[in-house]
């Protein structure tokens, strides 16, 4: 066993964090950092230089030999480019370690990699990464050595953003101006923050790296393309939190200490529903800071895995037949007082600014459920989403049963007069019971679920970053507030205004609200006669991003420009495009070069078996039988195989764009679907020994 060691000394230890700038800044130089930080005021440059010499002299103590500006371009991972901290030698032939404040606040890497989506012409490939102060540079300490990390917006020359994280430090941007505004009419007056908090839950599988390395398909598209269930899946429910095996356990124990270092508060670990399956969820924290460490957990994932022998898998579904992999995104609005917006409260007062925030995020997510959903549409997560796995791909959202009673007894009759659990209530909306706060809200089937004191939007994808769909969410729940506060703002009567306004809210949205069985066939029925849309793939979500609606919402917030919506939308048919055409060539490539020749040297030993039994003097039905029923799945592989390829080949001759990515859903993926199923019932039948690459059952049951 490796050493033990105290939590509280070593976390946040590799983290340039408030209480080291703190000790090490001269006091004026914090506090206009401190000022930089809460209130976005401009950092001078010989400021800059202060913080950059004292975050260098702190990281060269931890061992950092480079820096680097941490960004999150769309690539959906994130990116960097190490420069080391020497200077030119001096003529004595020592170096100096030099880093300015001018290296800090700016770097400008060569973008003309990074997808773009048409918004930068080639000939001007300058991209500008820019300190993001709000969430703390750290040390990050690997096979590399040790690395001086800033986090970091990225945009173009011209300022447009080419990353996650513009977009997203614009929406917490715009829902702290309208939660202040909101507020405000409530009488508070002290607030001067309103920051959405987020907690991403991030689950993953676990196979062993040697198995792994032996599947092309595992090793190229992060998902197993052929493999026929093993005689036991999930079906007893004995892996979700069951006991954590010794190799697991060793292996988060290391996650946990790396990311502690890192600043991460990885808090729960457990095993989840389907074998080799795991789940790793940090305590919450400001979005954008959120954000940057659920991309270390995936990293910190991926490189602990392979210093123990194993691969972690973070794609939405690895295996099929056996549950995917999601990221449930908790959300909720705090203030620097500490206050949550979403926290029912404790007097009639905060019951009704909270019916009015939480009939405010009913409208959102009713008028915008397509941009929602198409902010966890990822390649992968169309094998979850709509797939009659958790969650549906119609958005709804679960309120639990006492609140929907309160919301519905003010729509039928515009006053809430009672509650389910606390029996009568005096005065109408003003008096919402105290709610319980609903732990065993576990409706696991809600794709957009109120417990307690948050909202848990649980489509994301396992692989995305969260970035996507709280850009959304902030954005969308800031227009409905400021929507709100138009009117609220000119109301003589504000009691009475805030009233119709929330009878008003729960009345025309009440429809997004489900609290059954959303993997019922009647759910999807019911949705359908309700008018709300069911958005089955990817390629059916992106057209969310460039609508009028969309365009007016993103550009009245200083979100997105219409260019960047247009760009995204582009780079995302991209991204579609290209990860079905790696799946469907790696799958030509796995049955041409594997699975196919595979076959044929077990059916020349079946026949020479015939020929033998029959030569002594038996007759070798069974062995002929079986020699038939193969080779006719192996007529039917090479045939789908040839359509496969044919389908394929076109797809890629196309032009880039949504008629291409259309052509690879609609022709391409099915065609990919009839190339498994053979190979899928041959594995059933040939010999596992003759079987060229690990099993279904191999991979899961024998980490
Ligand atoms: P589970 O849903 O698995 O039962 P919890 O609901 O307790 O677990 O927490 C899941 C995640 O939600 C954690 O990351 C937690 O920190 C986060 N969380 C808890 N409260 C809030 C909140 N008010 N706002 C945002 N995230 C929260
Ligand atoms: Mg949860």
């Amino acid at each position: 066993m490796s050493e033990l060691f105290n939590v509280a000394d070593i976390f946040g230890e590799n983290v340039f964090d408030d209480a080291t700038m703190q000790e090490r800044l001269p006091k004026k130089v914090y506090k206009d950092l401190k000022k930089m930080i809460e209130e976005g005021k401009e950092l001078d440059l010989a400021t800059a230089d202060v913080i950059a010499h004292e975050m260098k002299e702190w990281a060269i103590e931890k061992g950092a030999t480079h820096y680097t500006h941490w960004f999150q371009p769309l690539t959906g991972v994130t990116a960097e480019k190490h420069d080391s901290f020497i200077s030119a030698p001096m003529e004595t032939g020592k170096v100096l370690m030099s880093f300015s404040g001018k290296e800090l606040i700016k770097g400008e890497p060569d973008a003309s990699s990074f997808p773009s989506g048409g918004l930068r012409a080639t000939f001007e490939a300058r991209g500008y990464t820019a300190w993001d102060c709000t969430s703390p540079a750290f040390v990050r300490k690997d096979a590399a050595g040790a690395t001086l990390c800033i986090p970091t917006a990225f945009c173009s020359y011209t300022g447009e953003a080419l990353d996650q994280k513009t977009p997203l430090l614009r929406s917490m941007e715009a829902i702290n101006e309208q939660s202040l505004r909101l507020i405000r009419l409530f009488g508070n007056t002290r607030a001067k923050k309103v920051t959405p908090s987020v907690g991403p839950e991030q689950e993953y599988f676990l196979v062993d790296a040697k198995k792994f390395l032996e599947r092309k398909d595992l090793i190229y598209t992060g998902r197993t393309l052929f493999g026929a269930m093993p005689p036991k899946g999930q079906e007893l429910d004995d892996h979700y939190f069951g006991t954590i095996r010794q190799r697991i356990a060793s292996f988060m124990k290391d996650v946990n200490e790396e990311l502690w270092k890192m600043g991460v508060t990885s808090k729960t670990q457990h095993n989840e529903v389907a074998p080799a399956q795991h789940e790793l969820a940090p305590i919450y924290a400001k979005a954008n800071v959120a954000v940057d460490h659920n991309q270390l957990v995936m990293q910190t994932l991926k490189r602990i895995a392979s210093e123990h022998g194993m691969k972690c898998l973070l794609h939405e579904k690895p295996f099929a037949g056996v549950n995917g992999s999601g990221k449930h995104n908790n959300w909720s609005l705090t203030t620097d007082e500490g206050k949550n917006l979403l926290d029912p409260g404790e007097t009639p007062h905060e019951n009704i600014q909270f019916l009015l925030v939480l009939t405010c995020i009913l409208k959102a997510v009713d008028e915008h459920a397509a941009l929602l959903r198409e902010s966890a549409a990822d390649p992968g997560n169309d094998h979850r989403l709509g797939a009659n796995e958790a969650p549906p791909a119609i958005i709804s959202v679960f309120l639990g049963e006492q609140l929907e009673d309160v919301l519905e007894q003010l729509v039928t009759t515009g006053e809430a007069t009672h509650s389910l659990n606390t029996g009568k209530l005096e005065t109408g909306v003003r008096t919402l019971p105290e709610l319980a706060k609903d732990t065993s809200d576990r409706n696991r089937t809600s794709p957009f679920a109120f417990t307690g004191n948050k909202f848990e939007f649980r489509m994301v994808g396992s692989r995305d970053s969260v970035a996507g769909s709280n850009i959304v969410l902030n954005t969308i729940v800031a227009d409905a507030f400021s929507q709100a506060c138009d009117v609220l703002e000119k109301a003589d009567d504000f009691e009475k205004a805030v009233h119709d306004l929330i009878k008003q809210y729960a009345t025309e949205h009440y429809r997004i609200v489900f609290n059954g069985n959303g993997y019922s066939d009647e759910w999807v029925k019911e949705a359908e006669r309700r008018g709300l849309p069911n958005i089955r793939s990817m390629v059916d979500a992106i057209p969310a991003l460039v609508t009028e609606e969309t365009i007016s919402l993103f550009e009245k917030f200083h979100v997105f420009t219409r260019a960047e919506l247009e760009s995204r939308a582009e780079i995302k048919y991209e991204n579609y495009a290209k990860a079905i055409n790696i799946e469907a060539r790696t799958m030509i490539d796995m049955a041409s070069k594997q699975i196919i020749p595979a076959i044929i040297k077990y059916t020349r030993s079946l026949a020479d078996t015939v020929n033998s039994v029959r030569e002594a003097g038996v007759d070798p039905q069974v062995q002929a039988d079986l020699l038939k029923e193969i080779t006719v799945l192996l007529g039917q592989t090479k045939e789908a195989l040839d359509v496969l390829k044919k389908v394929t080949e076109e797809a890629a001759a196309m032009e880039e764009g949504e008629r291409q990515a259309r052509y690879y859903h609609d022709s391409v993926f099915p065609a990919m679907e009839e190339l498994r199923r053979p190979v899928d019932e041959l594995e059933m039948i040939v010999d596992k020994e003759a079987w060229p690459m690990p099993s279904y059952g191999d991979l899961l049951f024998e980490v």
